[in-house]
């Protein structure tokens, strides 16, 4: 049995939106921006994308501006409101510990540039307050920039409520919405935000693709030159095809969205509640607001990167928060910022669902983890240790 429970790091595409892909390749493959009739009709086909894009998530069609994914809305964001706060000599952005790094790695060139950042700590759970975020703000902020939900261990952050003291101070809020849109329900509009990021390949869309929210009246600007595309704010050829398929894709996932958040969080809650079961095992994140599909936990006195290929070879693809694949042997800093130690951050296991993981699968992963925790325990230098109640660090 193949299992595939890393959703959170990229889903298959649905076989809607290949089909509407599909199609784009081969019938409507004019350039939007040509005079030329065929390139009308490919440009009435991307005005109809943006407004279904808007409507998903309560914006209007004119705010919507295609990106390569969310990275690079993330970086737009950041970076516009960055720049227009320095006009008015305000250069403070408030954020948390626990941003993708699309978000922190594009701060902390800010920092290189002069800003300061002010990083929010999370409590145990993985969450902030909106009342830390009023307490951050000084006269000179000049961004507040949350995740809507984090990709590791779930959490969903108090959105609207920050939407709210943000609108009030007059602060621009972004938020990094790659892992809520077509899981939660977002609405721009009654949750104040002002810019909002989110990628297609997270909800069954195609890989490099990406959309910017952006507020009628706030500041964006080019962080590509080139054509005058995207009311100038986005150089470059639109990837049709690729916006058709992230259009239908993201309709699809809210058309089911509360659907498919029922059958997710039961599946998400029996995983839980059985790995609990193996011993010196840590739940990350908050159980209720959380992720329809993330599960996360670590597993005391084992490498999260040992467990991943033993259950690798169980079939199941999983993901860990440790980083020794890209060269770092830092645990994750979603984790750490839990105040986990680092040797319990190292024993970490994500598990990410989707609409299309079947009971079945979840079935197969309850079987071969604690086979696979247990073996790799009997291995473990430190178990002994942890079993007579030393702390390891
Ligand atoms: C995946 C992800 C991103 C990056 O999106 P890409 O489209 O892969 O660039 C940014 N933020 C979060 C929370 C993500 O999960």
């Amino acid at each position: 049995m193949r299992v595939y429970a890393d959703n959170a790091a990229t889903t298959p595409i649905s076989e809607h939106a290949k089909a509407e892909m599909i199609k784009y390749m081969d019938a409507e493959y004019e350039n939007a921006s040509s005079l030329h009739s065929f390139g009308q009709s490919a440009a009435a086909a991307l005005a109809e994308a943006r407004e279904r894009i808007g409507k998903c998530i309560g914006a209007d069609a004119g705010e919507i501006y295609f990106t390569s994914g969310g990275s690079e809305a993330d970086n737009q964001a950041i970076i516009s409101a960055a720049h227009f706060g320095a006009k008015k000599n305000k250069k403070h952005i408030i954020s948390t510990k626990i941003e993708h790094h699309a978000v922190l790695h594009t701060l902390d060139r800010l920092k290189k540039e002069g800003y300061e950042v002010t990083l929010l700590e999370v409590d145990k759970n993985g969450l902030i307050t909106a009342d830390q975020v009023r307490d951050a703000i000084r006269e000179d902020t000049c961004l507040v920039t949350v995740m809507f939900a984090n990709n590791e261990i779930g959490t969903i952050m108090p959105i609207a409520e920050i939407g709210a003291i943000c609108r009030e101070k007059k602060i621009p809020f972004h938020t990094d919405a790659v892992q809520a849109a077509g899981h939660l329900h977002i609405d721009v509009k009654a949750m104040n935000i002002d810019m909002l990021s989110i990628s297609a390949h997270k909800f069954h869309g195609p890989k490099g693709i990406g959309a910017l929210y952006c507020r009628r009246g706030a500041y964006i600007e080019a962080i590509i030159s080139g054509g005058a595309q995207e009311k100038g704010k986005r150089a470059g050829t639109e990837n049709l095809p690729a916006i058709m398929g992230m259009a239908a894709a993201l309709e699809d996932a809210v058309a089911s969205i509360d659907e498919n958040a029922e059958k997710l969080c039961k599946m998400r809650d029996k995983l839980i509640c059985e790995l609990s079961k193996i011993e010196k095992t840590i739940v990350n994140g908050d159980r209720v607001k959380r992720l329809p599909g993330n599960v996360n936990m670590c597993f005391q006195g084992i490498e999260g990167e040992s467990l991943l290929l033993m259950l690798d070879m169980y079939g199941i693809a999983a993901s860990s928060g440790s980083a020794c694949t890209s060269g770092s042997l830092d645990p994750s800093h979603v984790l750490l910022a839990l105040g986990l130690p680092h040797a319990v951050a190292h024993g970490s296991l994500r598990l990410s669902l989707s609409e299309y993981t079947t009971e079945a699968e979840v079935d197969h992963i309850i079987e071969c983890v604690p086979k696979v925790v247990e073996r790799l325990r009997e291995m473990s230098p430190v178990w002994e240790r942890i079993l007579r109640g030393e702390e390891i660090l």
